[in-house]
């Protein structure tokens, strides 16, 4: 099938965003060790390393599906476009769960080589490194999850999930290029000169 780069994007942003959805329904619902319910103990610190176990096991499936030809395409663009969302994400701000989620990966990748950042301020993308970094990452959220360690949450939280200082100057300049967070809509009866 051919498609144009615009249709390509929009598939592989779909794909990451509905297997991040398919991955809040699997993984680990209770602890490993007795504890209860990884919700219940992990209080305040579960939303946000929710979200980022949805994110990074959403993309563990679609390449490992990749692998398997249940998906199409070319797992360079399903990674690029990840990263691509976690920028674009970020700009909401990283305050509330999907931030923090976004935060805590995008400086776990940086910190494992998965993107670089060129002197010109470009991220891109290290493919060799990229897999082995999803893959620790997923196995390492698992693993709080598993063990209900909220004190091991709270200290990763700490170190991990805020934005860096270079990033925010990156995102700057964003906003004085007028590059728009979001796009609003003109909708409703009126506009549809129904009214
Ligand atoms: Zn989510």
């Amino acid at each position: 099938m051919k498609v144009s780069k615009v249709t390509l994007v929009l598939m592989l942003f779909f794909a990451n965003v509905m297997f991040h959805e398919v991955a809040h329904g699997l993984g680990i619902k209770s602890t490993i060790n007795g504890k209860g319910f990884v919700r219940e103990t992990l209080q305040e610190q579960y939303s946000w390393l929710e979200e980022g176990k949805a994110d990074i096991l959403g993309l563990y499936m679609v390449s490992s599906l990749l692998k398997k030809g249940e998906l199409e395409g070319d797992i360079k663009d399903y990674y690029t476009t990840f990263m691509a969302g976690i920028l674009r994400s970020v700009r909401f701000g990283a305050g509330q769960a999907h931030g923090k989620a976004n935060m805590l990966c995008f400086n776990f990748f940086q910190k494992n080589g998965a993107f670089e950042r060129t002197a010109a301020g470009r991220y891109k993308v290290n493919y060799l490194k990229f897999e082995q970094a999803m893959n620790d990452l997923s196995r390492k959220i698992l693993t709080l999850q598993g063990n209900g360690d909220k004190a091991a949450v709270e200290k990763i939280q700490k170190e991990m999930a805020h934005v860096p200082d270079e990033l925010q100057s990156d995102l700057d300049r964003l906003i004085k290029k007028g590059i728009p967070v979001d796009v609003m809509f003109e909708q409703g009866l009126s506009v549809l000169g129904l009214e």
